[in-house]
């Protein structure tokens, strides 16, 4: 169990089990088990969350890739769909001169023009 860091620092309780913290008032744990148990469980999570976004990105450019072959494509919005494209992540947004949004997924963009329709660019990173 983690304990909110707030609460535990009013309290003068261990940030990680909750027991009542004796000794240096600068103390946050009761010892190295609990230490090493706080910062293991929170790199964890820290670590799960960002490899799952990665996968969702990861999804997202193999999809685009699968479905622009040659550069530029308007794409049933149904198909983007069906194959478990999740249209809130991307790596970075293109505005184009005409002022349109383009969702930039790594080397490709997409835009959705209407709730039917998606339009699919290769994107060439300016990184
Ligand atoms: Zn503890």
């Amino acid at each position: 169990m983690l304990m909110n860091n707030v609460i535990a620092k009013f309290n003068k309780i261990c940030h990680y089990c909750g027991a009542e913290l004796k000794g240096r008032s600068d103390k946050k744990f009761c010892d190295d088990y609990c230490r090493n148990n706080y910062y293991y469980k929170i790199n964890t999570q820290r670590t799960s969350y960002i490899k799952r976004i990665n996968s969702v990105l990861q999804h997202n450019r193999k999809i685009l890739h699968s479905l622009c072959s040659c550069g530029r494509v308007l794409v049933p919005k149904q198909e983007m769909d069906s194959l478990g494209f999740d249209y809130e992540y991307f790596t970075g947004l293109y505005k184009t001169k005409k002022g349109v949004d383009y969702f930039v997924v790594y080397d490709y963009a997409f835009s959705v023009v209407n709730e039917k329709i998606v339009s699919i660019v290769k994107y060439l990173n300016k990184v």
